[in-house]
């Protein structure tokens, strides 16, 4: 097997036991199609079902198999991250592991890169699989991320993409802490090519995408890809001043008119403070997340840490078939990514010989 492989697939994967099995066998069964060599790169997002096992016994079974265990639950688009930080292919395609994203379409997305485009999305066309609430909720999602964002983002994409070697690089070259990776994939310009296909039914389990979590994902969206919140703030600022210039006149007109006070009423005054009050905290609140932000940003922490991996080694070697288990931490867990991906600038290598995985 050539050290290299031409394709890599990365796979997150939280809490997925009850579809693993099945998953990996249509996906392989895709890849092998190809023709050509390839790794399957599954990343255990904090996994608490014994999703872990079942990789680790996927993983024994076949040497394509490289596992990548977090410390904890880091959230889908990091778990994207460090998948695209291990994958060594000249293509990496990111798709989620409950079948929703049919492995077969990896062959046409492979096809329109060979055609030249170094970015391949699967696009949506039918969302059969989806709950209604899922199909109104994402839609929603699109068009309000899409509204504030500067950069274009191409409509029904989600993270089932292809990206050539380079650009994986440069989305790997990107540092934010906050990431938004079908954002980030769009500001890297380069050639887009798209694909459509349908969404299937989720394969088994639920998803792990509530509505809280895509709400976080869409406010991501929009705060790293528009500073609209905030001119949106300054408008609204402008708004009430102009209003209160035009209630004060009005006020100081009777006053001076020798009216026997404001002839305003109550409530609307009541109103009107209640409006810029809230307008304020409002404010407050858009300012708050962009603080928020920056604040993630400055600490700059590690994106997430590696608790266990497997079929990694040093110097790119593979795990050959059949190969003893390595034991609970072969290759010695980091604060980030075990080809040195985005290791903090303190982070030295454990000395001494990798492990035997
Ligand atoms: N996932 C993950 N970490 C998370 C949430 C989800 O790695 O915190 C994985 C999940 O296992 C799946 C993919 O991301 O492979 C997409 O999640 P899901 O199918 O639940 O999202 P949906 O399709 O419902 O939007
Ligand atoms: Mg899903």
């Amino acid at each position: 097997m050539p050290l290299m492989p031409r394709h890599s697939v990365v796979v997150p994967v939280c809490n997925e036991a009850e579809v693993l099995e099945a998953f990996h066998a249509r996906c392989s069964s895709a890849m092998r199609s190809l023709g050509d060599e390839y790794e399957m790169v599954y990343v255990d997002d904090g996994s608490q079902d014994g999703s872990w096992e079942i990789l680790r016994s996927l993983a024994q079974e076949d040497p394509r198999v490289c596992l990548l265990r977090l410390s904890r639950n880091f959230g889908h688009q990091i778990a994207i991250t460090a998948g695209l930080e291990s994958a060594r292919g000249e293509t990496v395609t990111t798709l989620d592991a409950d079948l929703q994203d049919p492995p077969e379409v990896i062959a046409e997305l492979v096809a329109a890169w060979r055609g030249g485009a170094d970015v391949v999305c699967a696009v949506r066309q039918e969302r059969r699989g989806d709950p209604w609430f899922k199909r109104v909720s994402a839609s929603a999602f699109y068009r309000l991320v899409n509204r504030f964002s500067d950069i274009p983002l191409p409509a029904q994409t989600g993270d089932f993409r292809l990206l050539s070697r380079r650009a994986v690089d440069s989305l790997l070259s990107m540092p934010e802490q906050h990431r938004y990776v079908r954002g980030m994939v769009a500001w890297l310009g380069f050639e887009v090519a798209t694909v459509g296909y349908s969404r299937e039914p989720r394969a088994a389990g639920t998803t792990k995408y509530p509505l809280s979590r895509m709400l976080g994902l869409a406010s991501d969206g929009i705060m790293a890809f528009s500073t609209l919140p905030l001119r949106a703030a300054s408008w609204f600022g402008l708004g009430a001043t102009g209003l209160g210039l035009v209630v004060g006149t009005r006020v100081a007109w009777e006053h001076l008119a020798g009216q026997q006070g404001p002839s305003w009423d109550r409530s609307f005054l009541a109103a009107l403070i209640l409006l810029v009050a809230g307008g304020q905290f409002l404010t407050l609140g858009i300012l708050g997340q962009y603080l928020k932000r920056i604040h993630t940003e400055v600490r700059r922490r590690p994106l997430y840490l590696v608790r266990d991996q497997r079929g990694f080694e040093e110097g790119s070697a593979r795990i050959t078939p059949g190969a003893p288990d390595p034991g609970p931490n072969p290759g010695g867990s980091g604060p980030a990514g075990p080809r040195g991906g985005r290791r903090p600038d303190w982070f030295e290598p454990p000395a001494g010989p990798p492990g035997p995985g």
